[in-house]
């Protein structure tokens, strides 16, 4: 595909100066709600060329930064098994538990090892009969159907060492909790546009309906992210709230109903807590009962030391928008993508990087 016109330079700025004309002396807080989208709009500089009453303000939309400390202190615990041998894609590596990380007990002698694709797990099983090969399995919509394949294909190849330790999350419930939160002044929401391609766009409709907030589903590229951002304050300026669609080309308004209904096959709704944003009702996913045989949960009975949050680290704060990363004191002093605090310092997608990688 040409993407030459999503990184249109005359294009881009034909955006910008309506985005200005638009919001003119208004303030209008809104949230790019993925952390591909924080990504992009620190690489471009957007949040710098706004008009200055435009608060772009990061969400919960990184698998990594918004994973329950316990979880992560689960994810070692397991690491202890005799003989086990855990997975996990790179970015969970180096996330602080409560008193260590995979990576240092990496270092320390566990048998930790990183992978591209829960596939790549199923493989590591295959090579390991006699040992329990977990697979930690952290992401939103569009990550799951991968792992819900991964579990069926462990079951066709008769994998019974291969399980998976479920720590996966939806999108809507969290931003439900964004929209009821008294702290945070959301007016319009740029919607995740890879998670959009598998749930469409009637799951984020309640925004209007419950709570008048409009959103807007947009890609990836320069311009795309522009448009979007065009579309959600124009619908904020003239109050007509509604959920609409700048990343055609990416998404359906019925997304993708296949991967939806293989997630559906192995997984169901369970109340889970989110790192910053606390436990939300069915906001996460568990493996059902039938493949119980695939859940790291329920076959490992393993002791999880006392969960302990990092000193100082406001990684709640941001990923609920109440703050911006710059706004913690630890920020780029005893906080850097060196020396992380918290998991929105670590993870490529995570608030707290993309604002010191692209602070300049
Ligand atoms: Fe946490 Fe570091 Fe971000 Fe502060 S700068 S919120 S300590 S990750």
């Amino acid at each position: 595909m040409d993407f030459s016109a999503f990184r249109d330079p005359k294009l881009a700025r034909e955006l910008i100066e309506r985005i200005h004309e638009l919001v003119g002396d208004r303030t209008i807080n809104l949230m790019e709600v993925c952390g591909t989208h924080t990504v992009s709009i620190g690489r471009y500089g957007f949040r710098s060329i706004m008009p200055a009453g435009l608060k772009l303000l990061s969400g919960p939309g990184c698998p990594v930064c918004v994973t329950a400390n316990r979880d992560i202190d689960h994810a070692i615990a397991l690491a202890n098994i005799d003989g086990a041998i855990i997975t996990t894609f790179g970015d969970m590596m180096r996330v602080p538990g409560s008193s260590t990380s995979l990576a240092a007990q990496k270092a320390a002698g566990r048998d930790i090892r990183i992978v591209y694709s829960p596939l790549d797990a199923l493989d590591i099983a295959e090579q390991n009969p006699d040992r329990p090969v977990i697979f930690m399995g952290v992401g939103f919509e569009t990550t799951t159907p991968t792992i819900a394949a991964a579990i069926l294909e462990a079951e066709a190849r008769g994998l019974l060492n291969f399980s998976v330790y479920c720590a996966h999350k939806t999108t809507p419930p969290a931003l439900r909790a964004i929209a009821n939160d008294p702290e945070t002044t959301i007016d319009g929401f740029i919607l995740p546009g890879h998670v959009a391609t598998i749930t469409g766009l009637a799951p984020f409709s309640f925004l209007v309906d419950e709570f008048n907030t409009p959103g807007v589903v947009t890609g990836f590229e320069p311009v795309d992210i522009l448009q979007g951002i065009c579309m959600l304050v124009q619908i904020v300026v003239e109050d007509r709230p509604a959920i609409d669609n700048a990343y055609r080309r990416g998404v359906n308004a019925d997304g993708n109903p296949v991967a939806r209904q293989l997630v559906e096959q192995v997984f169901e709704p369970c109340d889970t807590t989110w790192r910053g944003l606390g436990p939300i009702a069915a906001s996460g996913l568990a493996i059902r009962p039938e493949f119980s045989r695939f859940d790291a949960r329920t076959r490992f009975d393993v002791p999880v030391e006392a969960t302990v949050e990092p000193r100082g680290c406001r990684c709640g704060d941001v990923l609920r928008g109440a703050i911006t990363p710059s706004d913690c004191p630890l920020f780029g002093r005893t906080c850097t993508p060196e020396h992380p605090v918290g998991p929105c310092m670590v993870s490529s997608e995570g608030s707290c990087a993309a604002y010191y990688r692209y602070r300049n």
